[in-house]
């Protein structure tokens, strides 16, 4: 039987040279591969500094520490995400406020912020788990996420942030390439962080980057991911508690040998994108991704469409799956996640935006090399689960 995988990284001949020229100069950490794949990924964002790490959860993790994100403070964020980035907000022993999505655009509206961040100064909010209203004071700042490469209404969320005083942190982990407002992902707010992960948009096997036009952010996160090193680079004097979330130089020439194709990968996958669009419009019941009126250039990530209510999404996923199709449930919401569940106490019906995504979402096969073959099979399949075979 034919398997079409749910995705796959393209790796080139150039990428493989470049990685192997790394192991032959022998110089493999903390050189000059990283230093280039950093002002790579700046220039191609429009940001002052780059920061490369190990991952994109140690990218926002350091990201929110140097923010000075701690124990007791609150930042809000989705529930329509990646666990990560509501986990990071855990690692520095702050809690996650969710405000619900709004089924349209996967994200939670500017209206919907604005009503919770009032909520909260009116003493009309009290966290899961805790007997008394949220203290005002306690409530820093946002962490968003550009869901599935799609931009959040960024422009909005950053007016928000300055309206109220808090911090923008925007989680672009799926979003590299992606334009909207005249502006790159990942350049909005106080910092953004982006992901490398093989199924990211481009790859450096693990990997992350930090992005910030603030000097004050760059330096720390510098440190916090170099074991608390000061910026003299002494090597024993450490200023702080840091971690190591370095890169290696392998990762760094692997990724900056793909960014130098960055604009070659997001016109391909538009083009996956677009097929995909033209062959599900005659298909009743599936509605595809769309982004928002405000996305100048889209970078997909993943292809989640939509079914109708009232179909068995699940059984919808065996056969496509009998049929090789591997597709998934993206997101299982994260307050239900038996971790968040069990510690928050969440239950069904605590957001409503999110169950509605949730039951009927569905993430179809999608990489840059997927072929115009293979994307007609998928959308025959998914045609005959839905209807019986295709005409
Ligand atoms: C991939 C991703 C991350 C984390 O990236 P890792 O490199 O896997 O740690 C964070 N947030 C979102 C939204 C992601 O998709």
């Amino acid at each position: 039987m034919r398997e079409i995988p749910l995705s796959s990284g393209q790796i080139s001949d150039g990428d493989i040279q470049a990685v192997l020229a790394v192991l032959r100069s022998g110089r493999v950490a903390l050189g000059p591969e990283i230093a280039a794949f950093e002002q790579a990924v700046a220039e191609t964002v429009g940001v002052r500094h780059a920061v490369a790490c190990s991952s994109g959860t140690a990218a926002l993790h350091v990201t929110l520490e140097a923010l000075g994100v701690g124990p007791g403070d609150v930042v809000l964020t989705t529930p329509f995400s990646f666990i990560s980035s509501s986990n990071v907000i855990l690692m520095t022993g702050a809690a996650p406020l969710f405000g619900d999505i709004d089924p349209e655009t996967l994200v939670p509206s500017p209206e919907t912020l604005r009503q919770t961040i009032e909520g909260v100064r009116q003493g009309a909010v009290t966290l899961p788990g805790e007997d008394a209203p949220l203290a005002p004071e306690r409530l820093r700042g946002m962490l968003l996420v550009d869901v599935f490469g799609m931009p959040a209404p960024l422009a909005e969320y950053e007016r928000i942030a300055t309206e109220y005083g808090l911090f923008f942190v925007e989680d672009s982990c799926e979003a590299l390439g992606t334009r909207a407002f005249g502006r790159m992902c990942g350049a909005f707010g106080d910092a953004g962080a982006f992901a490398f992960y093989p199924n990211k948009q481009i790859t450096t096997g693990e990997g992350g980057m930090i992005v910030t036009d603030r000097d004050d952010i760059a330096a720390t996160v510098r440190s916090l991911i170099n074991q608390g090193r000061d910026d003299s680079g002494a090597w024993l004097a450490h200023v702080r508690l840091g971690y190591n979330y370095r890169i290696d130089e392998m990762s760094a020439a692997l990724g900056r040998s793909q960014i130098g194709r960055l604009d070659a990968i997001v016109d391909r996958r538009a083009a996956v994108a677009e097929r995909y669009g033209r062959r599900l419009a005659s298909i009743p019941g599936v509605t595809p991704p769309a982004p928002g009126d405000w996305c100048d250039r889209m970078s997909w990530f993943v292809y989640v469409v939509r079914l109708d209510e009232g179909i068995d999404r699940d059984a919808v996923m065996e056969a496509l799956q009998a049929r090789g199709v591997a597709c998934k449930p993206y997101f299982t919401p994260i307050p239900y996640q038996p971790f968040y569940a069990e510690r928050f106490g969440f239950a069904e019906g605590d957001f409503p935006g999110l169950e509605a995504v949730c039951a009927s979402v569905l993430a179809l096969p999608f990489y840059t090399d997927l072929s115009d073959e293979e994307i007609d099979y998928v959308t025959d399949s998914l045609h005959e689960a839905l209807h019986g075979a295709a005409g």
